[in-house]
């Protein structure tokens, strides 16, 4: 019997080399399919501590993706997703309008109930005014109508604006709606000066086509039809198969089954050898999820004597993958910024982080206070909690079964919000890429220059000796 021996982050670094490069000329955009482009190469985990829509909305802004969780209504997760796709416009394609004969408490109430500020007056299709809280704030007849408060002298875009001109509209007019109309008069969209304002707040924001920010959300193979569904009218940019053993019949067919009938990008997963890559991709998926048992809270490989040492199951995967034209999504076992350039330096095109993120504000983790510090709750989807909130199938456990967890409940340190944190483990990569003499994240998974540490190279890579009085923010243990 042979044993291919399996590394952990740990075992190994980075070897630098000569380099000119220096970070501000790096690079961490990837394609990760089609349309879905991140500007940071991180994805947020499918998980109930970690990925609703607020955590989903702050890392788009900053440039990577969230993965919504399942352990969620359909409807709930439906509606969180287009929560996210609506957070953020260039152009909104379909705005609410109104008709010139509305009275002025009906367009009140209808801005109320959707949560705008203004709306377009019609006549069909055609543009013939607008309507905002300022024409209305100061009438004090409810019965008046529309056409009578209407602001009909027009500032308009026509054809296909672009963001420059746009610009300039906003500031010469001081207005805060901007209608798109086409030749013939017709309207065709509308630009706000909130969504303006945010993208110049957040030039490094993960966008679609339309301007809008991107999110993921995970299925299962069962309730797959109706979830994805759901997912697909509230307009995800793709979906993750979230399972715990992706090499398997029910997650491959799965797979197969989302690309027969849906035109959606799917990440398959969770494998951890080639021939689970090469499964996996056979079934059509799109890119493949690489980790079993990494993850902090994860029991699986004490619980079930299976798993492959991270750094290696990545290696594994990607050496497939890259011949077929197949991105790897790294999940589980990030500690530190390092552990990132890693995964990325093993062939990985993004990360999934779960610990890392499950701290900050945009978590949807309570918050408990223990020994006068803040936490926040993290837990597994394998764990006890979450099985009773349905994810026991991830496991391979049928309903009403007695649970045999795979993952624990725990607490994290509270950390504040995403932006700062994020930027310390962007510029942790970025540092490392610059060792290296990598400007592209592409230059990165070629580089291929690793050395072996023992546990005396670990331990002196630590922090050593010494009793940190002012924690650094990027580094505790
Ligand atoms: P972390 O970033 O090391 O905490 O790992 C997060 C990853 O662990 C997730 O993206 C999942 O793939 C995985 N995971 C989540 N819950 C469980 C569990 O209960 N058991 C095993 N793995 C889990």
């Amino acid at each position: 019997m042979s044993f291919e021996e399996t590394l952990s982050y740990d075992d190994v670094l980075l070897l630098p080399s000569y380099s000119e490069v220096l970070p501000e000329d790096i690079d961490l955009g990837v394609e990760l399919f089609a349309g879905v482009r991140l500007n940071v190469p991180v994805l947020s985990a499918a998980m109930d501590t970690v990925t609703e829509q607020q955590m989903a909305i702050g890392l788009a802004l900053q440039g990577g993706v969230g993965v919504i969780h399942r352990n969620l209504t359909v409807d709930e997760q439906a509606r969180q997703v287009a929560a996210v796709k609506r957070y953020l416009n260039w152009i909104i394609a379909a705005p609410l309008t109104v008709t010139e004969d509305l009275t002025v408490r009906e367009v009140w109430e209808q801005m109320q109930a959707n949560d705008v500020s203004g709306m377009p007056v019609v006549r069909g299709n055609t543009l013939v005014g607008i309507i905002t809280s300022r024409d209305m704030r100061f009438c004090s007849d409810l019965s008046l109508k529309v056409r009578d408060v209407m602001t009909s002298d027009l500032v308009v875009e026509v054809g296909r604006p672009d963001i420059a001109s746009a610009q300039q509209k906003f500031n010469t007019h001081k207005i805060e709606k901007l209608p798109v109309v086409d030749d013939a008069g017709e309207l065709t969209g509308l630009i706000t000066v909130k969504d303006m304002e945010k993208h110049r707040q957040f030039p490094r924001a993960a966008v679609d086509q339309h301007g809008r920010l991107l999110v993921g959300a995970a299925v299962a193979p069962n309730g797959l039809a109706e979830r994805m569904s759901a997912l697909v009218e509230a307009q995800a940019d793709f979906v993750v198969m979230d399972a715990a053993h992706g090499d398997s019949k029910n997650v491959l067919d799965g797979v197969r089954y989302i690309k027969q009938h849906y035109d959606l990008p799917v990440v398959g997963g969770n494998i951890a050898t080639a021939e689970g890559a090469e499964h996996l991709i056979d079934a059509g998926a799109d890119a493949i999820k690489v980790g079993v048992g990494p993850g902090s809270i994860c029991t699986t490989r004490v619980v079930a004597g299976i798993g492959v040492a991270q750094f290696s199951a990545v290696r594994n995967a990607a050496e497939v993958a890259v011949k077929r034209g197949v991105p790897v999504i790294a999940d589980g076992g990030i500690k530190y910024s390092g552990d990132i350039a890693k995964a990325l330096a093993a062939g990985a095109h993004a990360v999934m982080i779960g610990n890392l993120f499950a701290g900050l504000r945009e978590s949807p983790g309570r918050e408990i206070i223990f020994e006068g510090r803040i936490f926040k709750t993290y837990r597994g989807m394998g764990s006890l909690g979450a099985i009773k909130q349905g994810s026991g199938d991830r496991y391979q456990m049928a309903q009403g079964e007695d649970p045999v967890p795979e993952g624990v409940e725990g607490r994290v340190p509270y950390k504040g919000e995403l932006e700062p944190f994020l930027h310390q483990l962007v510029v942790g990569v970025k540092k490392g890429m610059g060792y290296c003499g990598c400007a592209t994240l592409a230059e990165l998974r070629a580089y291929e220059k690793f050395v072996r540490v023992t546990s005396a190279g670990l331990k002196e890579g630590h922090v050593h000796d010494v009793a940190i009085t002012q924690e650094p923010p990027n580094y505790s243990r």
